[in-house]
């Protein structure tokens, strides 16, 4: 019996490669120096596509060249860059990495809440430069006696707000609906949130309902102490606004995971010192990487051994049941 063709849109790691190619005929996309020749003559044999969020869009005209594609299952828990309603409209299902990241993400989210307050990077530059010869380095900002607000208090969310419990801080929460099950208070407004919080912590999904959720409005109501954590999607911020709040002091600070246009970075950005930014490294650990790219592989396993997706996303097609 011939081998399920799949097609691997960047380069993943090299476990999830050796699984898939043990498991599949595994071509690569990346590798293709006549990729028109190869969606020619392999494009109508693929029928499962592994992609990742941190490469980009997967476009619909690459679909289009994909005609007998039943799967798509990306790496990432966030699938903003698959068009998932349009992928159902052909009958496509779409996998995502949800869980295995929940505890790795929200880690860093507290690393970075705690870098930017306290200017841990900055007070390391500040010391190799050689400037602790000539001065202490300067006060910082604290998170003593802070009220945080969680923009999305998903997966993700309920696993940073369990570390900050441990840190004796007020917590508060914004979503597009109360959660029953939750004490913490809820806001029905993000501007409110922010009016309440002197820190936001932003992890909801991407895509075109959260853009700019963020907003100058959200900042100015956040404050002159207010600190934003964006390690959501770089689209949920208004980038422009936040630069601007920023420079003209309507926010303390921010901790940046994502940006609007990655890998690339504003460089009125890069130019303060009063931020703290990370090329998009939330979940980027080996340990977390290796249970997502399994994910990823799983689930194409699952499918084409007639087991039904493990993690299908919401806007799936797929109603069935794992058995
Ligand atoms: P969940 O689906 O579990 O949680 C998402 C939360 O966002 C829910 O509480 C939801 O609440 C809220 N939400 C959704 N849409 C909106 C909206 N329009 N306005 C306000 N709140 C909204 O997802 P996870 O916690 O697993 O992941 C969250 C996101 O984190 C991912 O989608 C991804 O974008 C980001 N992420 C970033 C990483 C990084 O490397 N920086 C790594 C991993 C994830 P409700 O339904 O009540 O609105």
């Amino acid at each position: 019996m011939s081998r399920t063709d799949i097609l691997m849109t960047a380069p993943m790691m090299p476990v999830v490669i050796e699984t898939l190619d043990k498991a599949f005929t595994l071509h690569r996309l990346w590798e293709q120096d006549d990729r028109e020749a190869f969606l020619e003559t392999i494009g109508p044999r693929i029928r499962g596509i592994a992609t990742s969020t941190l490469y980009g869009r997967l476009e619909a005209s690459l679909l289009d060249r994909l005609p007998s594609v039943e799967i798509i299952a990306s790496f990432g828990v966030g699938y903003d860059n698959v068009d998932a309603a349009e992928a159902a409209r052909r009958g496509i299902v779409v996998t995502n990495t949800p869980g295995v990241l929940d505890d790795e993400v929200a880690d860093l989210t507290i690393g970075l809440l705690l870098a930017t307050l306290r200017k841990i990077p900055q007070a390391d530059r500040y010391l190799r430069e050689g400037q602790w010869l000539k001065a202490p380095f300067p006060l910082s900002a604290t998170l003593r006696e802070r009220k945080v607000g969680i923009v999305g208090l998903g997966r993700i969310g309920k696993a940073i707000a369990r570390r900050l419990s441990g840190f004796d801080v007020g917590i508060a929460y914004h979503g597009r609906s109360r959660q029953p099950d939750v004490a913490y208070p809820y806001y029905p407004t993000v501007t409110d949130l922010a009016q309440a919080s002197d820190v936001l912590i932003v992890i909801t999904p991407g895509g075109p309902s959260t853009r700019h959720l963020i907003d100058a409005q959200v900042l100015q109501a956040l404050g002159p102490n207010g600190v934003l954590i964006n390690v959501a999607r770089g689209s949920v911020v208004d980038e422009q606004a936040l630069i601007e709040a920023l420079r003209s002091g309507t926010i303390l600070s921010a901790g940046l995971d994502v940006y609007e246009d990655e890998p690339r970075v504003p460089q009125e950005l890069i130019a303060m010192e009063h931020v703290v930014l990370l090329p998009h490294v939330a979940s980027g650990s080996v340990h977390t990487r290796k249970a997502m790219g399994k994910l990823v592989a799983d689930n194409l396993i699952a499918w084409f051994d007639d087991k039904g997706p493990l993690t299908p996303v919401p806007e799936t097609p797929y109603k069935g049941r794992v058995d």
